[in-house]
């Protein structure tokens, strides 16, 4: 092995100083994907995105940490909507060597019972004050391993339980030997971006000498990103017999139990600190796992990322310092409104030229925009809005048009047939309530909509959205949000004046099944009452809105809050700031 440090290798050499070096960093970053910018597909959604903010808040405020994702050669992918309405992927073609730097060393990890070679690219985040962040991606595709394994860091949610139970140790074990092999020594907490890197304690009791269960938990802390089952994974001893290191299927026998391995049990047990993405997520995760000790650190976004350029422009002029220091976003109130309007039609005007540049479909500058993008997961229920569709044409008709996006797995049938659903009502209704959808959902377009349209639609079933950050990335844009009380939106929500709820208040909509076309009904109620008749005759009272959404939501929901809590909650580490 060698051993290298991470500045011999970077011939960068303004940024080669010592408190750069692997030695000084305190924070492990793993996460099964990582959104850094759109020209590397390795993210399918919000985890990855949030991922991704995290880093770039910690390397903007020199937080000593270093990231851990995989390298997915075929990224996630392409989504193409046919005539039909049937959703066609293909994978994505990408040069890593254009944007990525191929690291010398190597390590390997034990897979069905033959060593499986892993090599780490890296990309340097750098922050605002230049302080440089890595992010290692690992890859079993090179010569020294066999086309089989070549393949197993490819696709990011593809494979079987098998593929995946791989990719994960090769994550979890594979990247704390990459960071040993880099020379990573002093790391204090390895922080689990949720479950899918847990196996890091297997190879981290290794390390002990197998000594003490008890011990991994003082290095690492758990996010927990969702109360949907079928987001955590769990893999039967039947696999992990086959698939693990027998040293390893030993103890994480002893360790987890008889009934196979949660990854989220796995993270819940072995962590000096757990904590969920939102209050209300936080309580429901308590009851779901019966633990007390889940804490609550509600999610962001990256400011500078996600704020237009318009409105960057408008901070620029009249917020001294919110590019590290979103808080600051409070004086958003001062704004002059002919501004804040102006800025908005020119990110509206950009999303439209891009919705005629790709449908073919003018869309009027001058009608209510709401948007609706997010992963076509069927608790997200895209198609709430056309449970009464006669409803909708008495509500909507010549005056308000909606713009869709959204993929879905490729498993997802639910999550397809949504898409369809969405594509046919366009065909349907379409003269008079103009509905588009625009294909391949990802970071550029996510952007474009956030900024672009006038209002964001957010719908899911209680109480399933742990977070949600769509709606937040609209909150910089002056994008007010129109959702159901679950998420962040609780703890973002004031009525009429940061945007407007949709259905009961939290309390009273409990785990167990309630009424949906409740809140189908109280969205059509409540945009006839008071979302259109505020956009059309009283502009002046949504300017100010728009105005209130980045004071008082923005200014909070950022992941430079985010990064401060990790480091007084879980990191131990004393934030200094830069
Ligand atoms: C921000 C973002 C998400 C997350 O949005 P949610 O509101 O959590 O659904 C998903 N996909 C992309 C491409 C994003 O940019």
């Amino acid at each position: 092995m060698t051993i290298m440090t991470y500045g011999d290798n970077i011939g960068n050499s303004m940024l080669k100083t010592l408190e750069h070096d692997p030695v000084f960093r305190s924070v492990a970053y793993f996460s099964m994907e990582i959104a850094i910018r759109p020209e590397i597909p390795t993210y399918s959604g919000g985890l990855g995105v949030l991922a991704g903010d995290i880093i770039k808040s910690a390397a903007d405020l020199g937080v000593p940490m270093a990231a851990v994702t995989l390298l997915y050669r075929k990224g996630y992918f392409i989504q193409h909507v046919d005539q039909e309405g049937y959703q066609r992927e293909s994978p994505v073609e990408w040069k890593p060597e254009e944007y990525l730097t191929l690291l010398p060393n190597e390590i390997s990890v034990m897979l069905e019972g033959r060593p499986v070679k892993v090599r780490a690219w890296v990309y340097d985040y750098v922050g605002q004050s230049g302080y440089p962040l890595p992010i290692y991606f690992l890859d079993t595709d090179f010569e020294s391993n066999a086309p089989a394994d070549r393949n197993l860091t490819w696709h990011l949610y593809g494979g079987d339980q098998r593929y995946r139970l791989c990719q994960e140790l090769i994550l979890g074990v594979g990247g704390l030997r990459m960071l040993r092999d880099l020379g990573y020594r002093n790391i204090k907490t390895f922080h689990l971006n949720e479950g899918h890197a847990g196996f890091i304690t297997l190879e981290l009791l290794r390390e002990q000498g197998y000594e003490d269960y008890d011990k991994i938990r003082d290095k690492v802390i758990f996010t927990t990103h969702t109360p949907v089952p079928a987001g955590h994974d769990h893999f039967s001893y039947e696999l992990i017999d086959k698939v693990m290191d027998p040293v390893f299927v030993h103890h994480i026998k002893r360790m987890m139990g008889p009934e196979g391995v949660s990854m989220t049990e796995l993270g819940l047990r072995y962590s000096r600190y757990t904590n969920a993405v939102s209050i209300k997520h936080a309580e429901v995760s308590r009851n779901m796992f019966n633990s007390a000790n889940i804490d609550a650190v509600t999610n962001g976004v990256h400011s500078t990322t996600w704020t237009c350029p318009g409105f960057a422009k408008l901070y620029d002029r009249y917020i001294a310092g919110w590019r590290n220091d979103p808080s600051r976003l409070i004086q958003a109130l001062q704004l002059p409104d002919e501004e804040v309007w102006k800025a908005h039609q020119a990110a509206k005007m950009k999303l439209l030229a891009r919705v005629l540049e790709e449908t073919g479909r003018e869309l009027d500058a001058d009608v209510l925009t709401i948007g609706f993008a997010r992963r076509a997961a069927a608790y997200k229920r895209a198609d709430l809005l056309f449970s009464d569709v006669k409803r909708l044409i008495d509500v909507c008709s010549g005056q308000v048009q909606f713009i869709f996006a959204g993929k879905a797995h490729p498993h997802d049938e639910p999550g397809k047939a949504m898409i369809k659903r969405i594509h046919q009502m366009a065909k349907e209704i379409g003269s008079a309530v103009p509905i588009v959808f625009l294909e391949n959902y990802d970071m550029s377009l996510a952007s474009l909509l956030t900024s672009g349209v006038d209002l964001w639609l957010n719908n899911p079933r209680r109480p399933r959205e742990a977070s949600g950050t769509s709606g937040m990335k609209c909150t910089h844009n002056g994008v007010m949000n129109f959702s159901v009380l679950d998420g962040w939106w609780i703890e973002g929500w004031v009525e009429d004046v940061t945007g407007w709820s949709i259905g009961p208040d939290p309390e009273e909509a409990e785990l167990v099944e309630y009424d949906e076309m409740q809140d189908a009904m109280d969205l059509y109620n409540k945009l006839e009452d008071k979302v259109i008749p505020t956009y059309y005759q009283h502009r002046e009272k949504w300017i100010w809105m728009m105005k209130h959404a980045i004071a008082l939501n923005a200014s909070y929901f950022n992941t430079h809050r985010v990064v401060k809590e990790y480091c007084e909650k879980a990191y131990g580490v004393v934030f200094r700031g830069l």
